[in-house]
């Protein structure tokens, strides 16, 4: 690495910032950017400068977005009244697959995890507790993954939403979500039995 030109390394080291990508394959991809692939990189270049300038989350459920709003949240036909919190916008993209819900998301960017220094504030936790304020909020789903982080977040969520109001129901995708699973890679099927078997929590 030493010999390198110092804009490798420079781009190298950011590869190697991104997860699962170690020292040696952060190395070949700048390289094979700097020398073999310079239209892919002026490609590259082009959509990261775009994304940086464009998009963002959006001001009521956290999606991305390139609006203030994201479509879901701005679909009037989407009912308003049930919130599906998940933890990032892939899951979102899993569910709208499977075409079988048809409320609103909240996503909260990520799960609680003190292992890895996550706690409530670092995740989009707050802005889904004054949206529950709103008395036309009925239902909310949890619909994080079934793992520990998973479940000790929504413990902790159905205690804040308690705490703000009595009169709301908070339900949890049951069925078919196999311990450990990942709603990301889970079937259209798979997603609207646990929707439609969804249980108290
Ligand atoms: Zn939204």
């Amino acid at each position: 690495m030493a010999n390198l030109p110092k804009e490798i390394i420079e781009l190298s080291d950011a590869f190697s910032s991104l997860p699962n990508v170690g020292p040696k394959l952060s190395a070949r991809i700048a390289l094979y950017l700097a020398v073999s692939a310079k239209d892919l990189a002026k490609k590259l270049s082009f959509s990261l400068e775009e994304v940086v300038n464009n998009i963002s989350k959006c001001n009521i459920c956290g999606n991305v977005t390139n609006e203030d709003i994201c479509s879901i949240c701005a679909d009037d036909k989407r009912d308003k009244s049930i919130v599906l919190v998940i933890e990032d916008s892939l899951d979102l993209i899993n569910i709208e697959s499977a075409k079988e819900y048809k409320g609103v998301y909240h996503v909260l960017g990520g799960v609680i995890s003190p292992i890895n220094g996550i706690g409530p504030d670092d995740i989009n936790m707050t802005s889904l507790i004054k949206r529950v304020e709103d008395p036309m909020v009925k239902e909310v789903i949890l619909g994080l993954n079934p793992n520990l982080e998973g479940d000790s977040t929504c413990l902790y969520l159905k205690d804040q939403i308690d705490g703000v109001r009595d009169d709301i129901s908070v339900t949890r995708l049951a069925k078919g979500i196999p311990v450990g699973g990942d709603l990301e890679y889970l079937s259209s099927q798979t997603i609207i039995d646990s929707m439609k078997s969804r249980i108290n929590f």
